[in-house]
């Protein structure tokens, strides 16, 4: 790919949960397209695995930034956000894609401690992180990209879901309000993005009887995740994205 062809040439775009799974590709495949990527998640020997894999490549420089979404501490967010733009002044575009899957249970017999901690990686960690990078996606010169990793059950209940699919129905309308909060103020730009079926731990994990070889590779969405962050998708603002068609 000659430098010209890049799409994100430039851009810095932080990702959360990449430090495997569908968002250490996404991360790859943006510093392919010329980004400086931020590495978000708990686990620092994965994340450092991807930036190695980065470097290897030869791709603009990562940074690994190991974090706990758990937490409900919001200073820790502004430090957080701090250290960002201490090393790169700004964010371009931040995929939220980090999450858990929690219980397969009814919402009847769903374990309380459970519940409450699916909502706090998957819906308040995403409201402190998006609160606290703000202003850093409203100095990018270009239409910032937020994306929200959503799910199909975020946007259709279904049975045995529980915590999981709500906090994914939480983050459609979190993402619908912040689409005419940021655009108008910032023109930041809010999408939420369904992956559909994708070949990872956690859809292994809830569909455990599966033939993973039937199953989409995260390489195979790679596409849209570029396409949302660049500015191929100038304009689109508050949308519900599919990775693949719907079954
Ligand atoms: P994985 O379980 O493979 O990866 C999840 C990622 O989230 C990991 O990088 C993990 O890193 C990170 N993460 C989990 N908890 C936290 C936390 N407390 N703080 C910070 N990071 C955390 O999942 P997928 O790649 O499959 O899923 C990615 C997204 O796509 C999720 O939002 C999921 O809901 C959604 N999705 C996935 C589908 C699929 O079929 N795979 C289908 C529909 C939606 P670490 O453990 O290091 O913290």
């Amino acid at each position: 790919m000659t430098q010209s062809e890049k799409k994100l040439e430039g851009r810095v775009i932080l990702v959360t949960g990449a430090s495997y799974g569908i968002g250490a590709h996404a991360a790859l495949a943006y510093a392919r397209e010329g980004a400086s990527v931020i590495l978000l998640g708990r686990s620092q020997p994965m994340l450092e695995a991807v930036y190695d894999r980065i470097e290897e490549e030869g791709l603009p420089q990562a940074a690994v930034l190991p974090f706990d979404l758990e937490s409900d501490n919001y200073e820790q967010y502004v430090e957080l956000a701090g250290l960002i733009e201490q090393h790169f002044g700004r964010l371009d575009g931040a995929l939220m894609n980090a999450g858990v899957l929690g219980q397969k249970a009814p919402i009847e017999g769903y374990n309380v401690t459970a519940w409450k901690k699916v909502i706090d990686i998957n819906v308040n960690g995403q409201f402190l992180l998006t609160k606290a990078i703000t202003p850093l996606l409203a100095r990018s010169e270009h239409e910032a990209s937020l994306v929200f990793t959503s799910s199909s059950v975020g946007r259709q209940g279904r049975a045995f879901w529980g915590a999981y699919s709500v906090s994914k129905f939480a983050i459609e309308g979190m993402a619908q309000i912040l689409a005419q909060e940021l655009f108008d103020s910032y023109g930041i730009r809010v999408n939420t993005l369904n992956p559909g079926g994708t070949r990872t731990g956690m859809r292994a994990e809830a569909y455990p009887a599966e033939n993973p070889e039937e199953v989409t590779k995260p390489e195979e969405i790679m596409d849209i995740h570029v396409y949302l962050m660049s500015d191929e998708s100038k304009g689109i603002n508050g949308q519900q994205l599919d990775a693949q068609p719907k079954k």
